[in-house]
């Protein structure tokens, strides 16, 4: 025990009761084991010279909720074929999405964690088309990589997107060779092995450990869980949507609710070489669908997601569904943002139409039209809904403006800070963790460090 936390426990008998009793005090814990949480672990142990670390996961392994392979879209998002995003949000994720990028060049030679993909964003019509010359006239400078192609390259490139198609149609595409896919839950495996395999730290990985409370005692953090009670002098939150919900019992958040919208998929056989991504919706809070090849294998491409709303903080974990009542809050000022934000005619036919999608039977002939507009001669038949596939993204909705608001939401309070990522929270999971190793190396104090020149020389 070091001299610090003794003082500590020696102002708070409760505290020194409990210290005692598990003889069990981290510098940090880190509570949840997805993709975030892995990586602030990989950053703190290579980084900084804090030396006692836990990672709790309630689940068996890390990453089976949003970061599994199977419940995200597979997309390192740098915003160069995002058309949500504005040149600021492009440039912001594309630093943070380097950061991956980087760590897979080094750490995956053998490419099990990635796959390099083309990618493109397809324009059909002279609307579309003129909106995607301006945009690459304002991105070409900060996508080198990034062209514009035309029909008869496409044609080449992506045979089925170009094959069946209305000649008349103008067709253009921006493309970029460099379309890292991700399997962002061997990436997430990736950063505990380098954590715990290759530094000496001092690292307890707790899986099949959910945290049940988490109470702040003096200056250090109580976390009980079924069959333990340990003390941290810092915790970092990455639980996904289940982060708001350990916020708001410890009086944070509380002007936000959650609109968790899960995301499903249907796959083809090989219909894609690489990403193709269709311009998006104004107004539209989530990606368009889009086509990928699957990153361990080409052979399916994947079309999705969609985006369906559900009371939910974990797809498909029906137990959830009272934890999301609580995180949201049955309170006026909930179901007055909720009623605000379908009030808008555009996303609340897009809410239903994704309800739809999901249907048995008839799901299928309504998304086709979706997929039809990548490929348009893909038969119903080819067309199989991925049954089990897709996670949850967890929407912020802010109760002061009744707004969703987009990206993730980070809440900071006394030595702990929560993390709430939807999309595109996978790719910038680095970026993340650099900024709350920051964070936490502040609330630790006097003796701790982070050597930030290293970290930015390997990986920004
Ligand atoms: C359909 C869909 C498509 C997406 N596509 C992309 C994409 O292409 N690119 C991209 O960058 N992002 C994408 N995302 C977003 C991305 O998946 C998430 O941002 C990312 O996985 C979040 O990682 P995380 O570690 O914060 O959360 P998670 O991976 O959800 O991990 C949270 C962990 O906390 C654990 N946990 C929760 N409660 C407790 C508790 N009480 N005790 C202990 N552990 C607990 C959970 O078991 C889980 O392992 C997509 C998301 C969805 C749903």
């Amino acid at each position: 025990m070091t001299q610090a936390t003794q003082d500590k426990t020696t102002q708070n008998p409760t505290t020194q009761k409990t210290a005692t009793q598990t003889d069990n005090i981290y510098d940090v814990v880190i509570v949840g084991g997805g993709v975030c949480g892995t990586a602030l672990l990989y950053s703190l142990s290579h980084y900084t010279n804090v030396n006692k670390i836990a990672l709790i996961e309630k689940n068996a392994e890390v990453a089976l909720v949003n970061s599994k392979q199977s419940s995200n879209s597979q997309t390192l998002h740098f915003g160069d074929i995002e058309t949500n995003y504005s040149l600021e949000k492009a440039t912001r994720v594309n630093q943070a999405a380097m950061m991956v990028k980087n760590y897979v060049l080094k750490n995956d030679v053998s490419q099990e964690i990635h796959t390099l993909y083309h990618k493109m964003v397809l324009a059909i019509g002279e609307l579309e088309g003129d909106f995607l010359r301006d945009r690459y006239e304002t991105f070409k400078d900060l996508f080198p990589a990034l062209r514009i192609i035309d029909r008869k390259e496409l044609a080449d490139i992506e045979p089925k997107v170009v094959e069946g198609r209305d000649d008349s149609q103008e067709m253009i595409a921006l493309f970029t060779p460099d379309g890292y896919t991700i399997d962002f839950q061997k990436l997430s495996q990736s950063f505990v092995k380098n954590a715990t395999q290759k530094t000496d730290k001092s690292i307890d990985l707790m899986t099949d450990t959910r945290v049940k409370a988490i109470q702040l005692e003096g200056d250090l953090y109580r976390i009980e869980t079924a069959d333990k009670t340990i003390l941290a002098k810092a915790v970092a939150v990455t639980s996904g949507a289940h982060s708001l919900l350990f916020a708001k019992r410890l009086g944070y958040g509380q002007d936000y609710a959650l609109l968790s919208a899960a995301g499903s998929f249907y796959f083809a056989p090989a219909q894609l070489n690489g990403k193709v991504y269709m311009v998006q919706m104004k107004k539209l809070p989530f990606a368009a669908i889009h086509g990928d090849p699957e990153v361990h294998d080409a052979s399916q491409t994947r079309f999705g997601p969609t985006a369906k709303v559900l009371p939910m903080l974990e797809r498909h974990r029906y137990g959830t569904i009272l934890e999301y009542f609580k995180t949201a809050g049955l309170s006026f000022d909930a179901f007055r943002s909720f009623f605000s934000i379908v009030s808008d005619l555009t996303i609340l036919w897009y809410l239903i139409m994704n309800f739809i999608y999901d249907l048995p039977i008839i799901g299928k002939l309504f998304f086709i039209r979706k997929v039809r507009k990548i490929i348009p001669s893909v038969k119903l038949r080819e067309l199989k809904y991925a049954k089990g596939y897709g996670g949850i993204r967890p929407q912020i909705v802010n109760l002061k403006s009744r707004k969703l608001e987009m990206g993730q939401a980070k809440l900071t309070g006394k030595n702990i800070i929560f993390n709430i990522t939807p999309s595109p929270g996978a790719s910038t999971c680095l970026k993340n963790a650099e900024d709350d190793t920051r964070q936490l190396i502040e609330f630790l104090g006097e003796g701790y460090s982070f050597d930030q020149e290293k970290f930015s020389a390997d990986l920004a």
